[in-house]
């Protein structure tokens, strides 16, 4: 299935990857036809736009001429009926020209044509018309002159210039020419006006004059001059195209010459490059005139908008974004389908896994012969394999903690005391504690015997996050027997071996009297036959203290530490020389409360061991201290000078049988610390070793401090009654423990009674035993 979607997956994106490529390419394209659409119409908006500029700039050349015509006119047409025409009559009919706002215009003059012969008498004529000071300056050699008479400035700078011979400039002469021949306004080509001749070349324009013939209107009309007006063309052509161009518009503007040129009036330029171009022709009084304009397209109004290239920019990354998304929807489903299988598999897989995992642990369940029980938080059993089943006898099981002492029948290893609930190792494992080798008996309708068992409790997580427990049952019934048996026969063997000893020491030693005269290698034997018999009577003392000091009843009292460790003491060092004597001291020690002969014996074992392992030739050193330990307890430690113990073996040397110097020759069974080791135990106390600081070994042991009216004491001043109650309540349900018969046992076939019960014999040293037990409570 997954192969198959795996399979299908190129195709897909494919056809995923065709559609995107469609989609952008569909995108780009209305995008890109979009933008040369509207770039398009922003062109065809400027050819408006330079269409409707042009034909306003040409209207207001072509209005502005015609009204300097017009005004030429009206002014000429004004004097041309008065024949004697004064600078008064000039000054008033020219009036309205100086407030109509002509732009370019630099002045206007009357000029008059005056012979060459006639210069004297025209000067005196138009002086005593009001033309003060003139005086007329033929600058030519013609035949004609035309001298301006009456001059009104109007944007010009300077004074009047009255007397100028127009005829200098032949421009403006021709223009006076043919107006006078045509009868009509004239304008001229163009050249600089004689006014601005003195101004740097610079501020020197091209300029043109506009000429009216000044006819009378008589019968028989007779020619007196002409109007005319100065125009500069720069001035002009600037302050017509400033308004309406609004700086976006060039201007240039050609007369036609008369002899067929195309000169420059004037030109107006603004900013940028220009592209666009119109060319108008207009006419400007008798002569035909060209306006032509250029623009930069992207400066006009509608066709410098930035949207083209915006929705460009936009439109083609939008195309790209929806390509690619039309890409992801079309592989995504590819992908979401594929991962969901690959999903399933693996789940399919873990399920798999799991129901494996589940099987090998039934299979494990089943098989093994240990019973184990597994509650959730709450105390419901979630498993219980056959061999729990099978231990319990009972087939259905009960999920309130509070019921299971009575459905499986629970009890104390004294098989009377029903087993408390807070105390069952399940219980204490749902309270995170682990304990091993809870004992306690199961005595129900299908085990009405009862059997004793040994359960080991720890917590467990069961499943995402929750709690339970699990227990292991193992059946001990039949060690426990067992055990009892061996003790039973341990202790019939060692009386019934130390019997003959006795004998045979006896006779040696009646013997090696007897043989007073004897040769000496005779009373030799007999010495050593003796020593023998002593060492193997030491050795089944040992075995005997082995056994009883797990099996013997506790006999607990107040004791005098500090009295017995000096018995001790004494015991050990009294028969050597004082040159041997080893160096023991012993601190103030507190009274505890023990088993007088249990506690001789461990502290005759740490001592001896302490005197035992020390280099030879040395002097042992030996310290006994005691602290209190917590409220109750008392610390004791043994501490020594002597070859101390490897670290590795440490762990070890409280099993039995265990020796960690075997081979260097120092004696020794390596049952002494597992001796110890029981009984410190058995009084509910612990035993430890550390290396010395300084060199040597140090041994610790605990032990329960006498109580007096539920108080422990350490100045060893309690009541004895009262210590011996408490620690007799303490330690009475272990002995009870452990000494007990299971209900039935006594059924089952034992060893041979023997008369020597091991069980209640006194312990006694391994060295020989000439100083009685002495304790404070004795
Ligand atoms: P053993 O009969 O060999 O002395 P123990 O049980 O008394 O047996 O001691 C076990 C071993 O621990 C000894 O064999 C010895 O190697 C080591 N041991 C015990 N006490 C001491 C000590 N005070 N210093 C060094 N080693 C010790």
């Amino acid at each position: 299935m997954l192969n198959s979607v795996k399979r299908r997956e190129p195709s897909t994106a494919a056809a995923g990857l065709l559609s995107a490529a469609v989609v952008l390419v569909v995108g780009l394209t209305v995008v890109v036809s979009v933008y040369a659409s509207m770039r398009a119409n922003q062109r065809e908006n400027a050819d408006r736009v330079m269409d409707q500029r042009t034909a306003v700039a040409a209207a207001a050349v072509r209005t502005e001429t015609e009204r300097y015509r017009s005004l030429v006119e009206t002014a000429a047409a004004g004097i041309s009926t008065n024949t004697a025409l004064t600078w008064d009559d000039f000054d008033t009919a020219t009036a309205p020209l100086a407030s109509a706002n002509l732009i370019g215009a630099a002045s206007l003059a009357f000029v008059v044509p005056v012979g060459t012969t006639g210069i004297a008498a025209a000067q005196t004529l138009w002086r005593g018309r009001g033309a003060e000071g003139l005086t007329l300056k033929p600058v030519v050699a013609a035949e004609e002159h035309y001298f301006t008479i009456f001059t009104r400035t109007l944007n010009a700078t300077g004074p009047p210039m009255n007397g100028l011979d127009i005829a200098a400039a032949p421009e403006a002469a021709t223009t006076l020419d043919d107006s006078r021949r045509v009868g009509q306004p004239s304008v001229s080509d163009t050249y600089v006006l004689l006014r601005d001749r003195n101004l740097p070349a610079a501020q020197q324009q091209r300029s043109f004059v506009f000429a009216a013939p000044i006819w009378t209107r008589a019968n028989h009309p007779e020619f007196r001059g002409w109007i005319v007006l100065g125009l500069r063309g720069e001035d002009f052509l600037s302050g017509v195209l400033a308004t309406v161009s609004q700086g976006q518009l060039d201007g240039e503007l050609l007369a036609t010459g008369r002899d067929g040129t195309r000169p420059v009036v004037a030109a107006y330029t603004v900013p940028g490059d220009a592209d666009l171009t119109r060319s108008v022709d207009l006419v400007v009084a008798d002569r035909g005139w060209t306006l032509i304009t250029r623009a930069d397209a992207s400066h006009l109004p509608g066709a410098s908008s930035r949207l083209p290239l915006t929705l460009l920019l936009t439109g083609s990354g939008m195309s790209v974004l929806l390509a690619g998304l039309i890409y992801v929807l079309a592989t995504g489903r590819a992908r979401a389908v594929a991962r969901v299988h690959e999903a399933t598999v693996e789940l399919r897989q873990a399920e798999a896994e799991s129901r494996h995992q589940a099987g090998l642990l039934s299979a494990i369940m089943s098989s093994i012969s240990d019973a184990v029980g597994v509650v959730d938080d709450k105390g419901a059993f979630l498993l219980h394999n056959p061999a729990a089943r099978e231990l319990l006898g009972v087939d259905e099981d009960a999920d309130d903690p509070d019921a299971w002492q009575q459905h499986y029948g629970l009890f104390r290893p004294d098989g009377r005391t029903p087993f408390p609930v807070e105390d069952m190792p399940l219980i204490r494992a749902l309270r995170g504690e682990s304990c091993d080798n809870v004992e306690m008996i199961v005595r129900n309708a299908q085990r009405p015997e009862g059997i004793l068992v040994s359960v080991d409790g720890r917590p467990l997580d069961t499943s995402a996050g929750r709690h339970g427990a699990v227990a292991v049952f193992h059946d001990i019934t039949e060690m426990r027997r067992y055990e009892n048996d061996l003790a039973v026969f341990a202790g019939v063997v060692a009386h019934d071996l130390k019997a003959p000893l006795t004998v045979i020491r006896g006779h040696c030693e009646a013997a090696s009297e007897d043989l007073d005269e004897a040769p000496a290698d005779v009373r030799g034997s007999l010495d050593r036959i003796i020593l023998a018999v002593d060492r193997m009577a030491a050795l089944i003392d040992t075995l005997l203290a082995y056994t009883t000091a797990r099996d013997a009843p506790l006999r607990t009292r107040r004791v005098d530490l500090g009295a017995l460790v000096a018995e001790v003491v004494h015991d050990r060092t009294a028969h050597l020389r004082d040159d041997d004597r080893p160096q023991i001291d012993v601190a103030s020690l507190p009274a505890v409360t023990a088993d007088p002969a249990m506690l001789r014996h461990v502290l005759d074992n740490l001592l001896g061991n302490a005197l035992k392992y020390v280099r030879p030739g040395t002097t042992p050193q030996v310290q006994v201290t005691a602290e209190a330990h917590g409220e109750h307890w008392a610390r004791i430690e043994v501490a020594d000078r002597g070859i101390g113990i490897p670290d590795t073996a440490k762990p070890e040397i409280f099993d039995s049988f265990h020796r960690a110097h075997a081979e260097a020759g120092y004696a020794g069974t390596g049952l002494g610390l597992a001796i110890c080791k029981r009984i410190v135990e058995r009084h509910g106390g612990e035993i430890g070793v550390a290396d010395n600081p300084g060199g040597g070994t140090r041994f610790h042991f605990t032990l329960p401090l006498p109580v007096r009216e539920g108080e422990f004491d350490m100045t060893g001043n309690n009541d004895e009654a009262v210590a011996r109650a408490a620690l007799e309540r303490a330690l009475a349900e272990r002995a009870a423990m452990e000494n007990s018969r299971l209900p039935g046992l006594s059924a089952l076939p034992a060893a041979e009674p023997s008369a020597h019960d091991p069980a209640a014999a006194r312990l006694r040293a391994p060295v020989p035993d000439h100083h009685p037990t002495t304790t404070s409570a004795e």
